[in-house]
């Protein structure tokens, strides 16, 4: 049964409309170049808390009741953030729920907006236990990072948006953890272009959702420190819509390692002179590790956010070693042939 309609996705869009930034779809020449294939950009950094969880937050919280009187959530960070701010917005309390995983850069930018910050334990499902317990002690309403039909239908706008500028692209690229983003960006570009390919691409440590497509269920993952960190944490045993979503809408999902998320930050970098998250250019490294072959063009991924460690993408640049957890990426200088 879908949980999903195209007329969510149009109210979603009057609902976000004020909030969240209608984003441009950009060219890349010089990444073109040297993928040998047609590569467009779409630049979700550009939100104003350097992500596109503002698309589904806003439009979730657009529908609370006027006397909430304060929201919770769990997150890897740019869901928090995207919370926090529009519970700003809308004068609430926000209280959000992370784990030590998460990189500090992405705690302070949520502090800064006023709201209350818990982190607890070492995955995303005990931030999520957290969460829980919050919004029934405190009475507080839980706004999931991605398991959510308004969630889902506030990240779809971003296909309408691409396909209303692009109606000639024919591959999707899009970063896939709990699958909010590509759920809602497939479901939506196959609404309107049925032939189109939407690929899913996750880091290949700790694929929640490839795990699970494959598992034909929900399962759980070990959750590892990422160059992709926003890619991390499990897609809940419980999972009744990103998953189904992502079981009929995608085409496949393919896997990166950090070597390549690595080597596609540079390359973002060094040819069109963007700073991203390695979340963001994980289709990228799979069209440069030749995982991605006979792709109909032109392409289009979403650059997905920005709020990336200024240590670890500084080390990135220029060629340096990441210490990760327990895991050294082995820095080497770009290739600009
Ligand atoms: C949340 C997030 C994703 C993945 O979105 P899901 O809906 O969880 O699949 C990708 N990139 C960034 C920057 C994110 O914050």
């Amino acid at each position: 049964m879908p949980t999903l309609a195209f007329s969510d996705i149009e109210s979603a869009q009057r609902a976000i409309a004020e909030v969240a930034l209608r984003t441009p779809l950009i060219a890349a020449p010089d990444l073109s170049r040297k993928l040998g294939c047609e590569l467009l950009l779409k630049l979700e950094s550009l939100q104003p808390v350097g992500a596109f969880k503002l698309r589904g937050a806003a439009n979730a919280m657009a529908k609370l009741p006027a006397n909430t009187s304060g929201v919770t959530c769990c997150s890897t960070g740019n869901h928090g953030r995207a919370v926090a701010y529009s519970a700003k917005s809308l004068g609430m309390r926000a209280v959000i729920c992370m784990s030590e995983l998460v990189p500090k850069a992405k705690v302070d930018g949520i502090r800064k907006l006023g709201a209350e910050v818990y982190i607890r334990g070492r995955s995303q499902d005990d931030a999520q236990e957290e969460c829980l317990r919050l919004a029934a002690a405190e009475g507080l309403v839980e706004i999931p990072p991605f398991d959510h039909p308004d969630v889902i239908a506030g990240q779809a706008t971003m296909a309408v948006e691409m396909l209303e500028d692009r109606p000639d692209i024919e591959t999707l690229l899009v970063p896939l953890s709990g699958g909010g983003l590509a759920a809602g960006v497939a479901f939506a570009a196959k609404t309107i272009k049925p032939g189109i390919e939407v690929i899913g691409v996750s880091m290949d440590r700790g694929a929640a959702m490839h795990d699970s497509l494959k598992a034909g269920r929900p399962v759980a993952v070990t959750e590892v420190a990422s160059l992709a960190d926003s890619l991390g944490g499990g897609i809940g045993l419980e999972n009744r819509h990103s998953f189904p979503l992502c079981r009929d809408y995608l085409d496949k999902v393919v896997l990166v390692t950090e070597d390549e998320i690595y080597s596609a930050m540079q390359a973002l970098y060094f040819e069109e002179r963007l700073v991203a998250e390695g979340a963001c250019v994980v289709g990228i490294a799979a069209m440069m590790a030749g995982k991605l072959t006979r792709l109909n063009a032109p392409v289009a991924t979403i650059i997905t956010g920005r709020n990336v460690d200024m240590d670890t993408f500084a080390a990135v640049v220029a060629g340096r070693d990441v210490l990760l957890g327990d895991v050294t990426i082995n820095g080497k200088a770009y290739d600009h042939g």
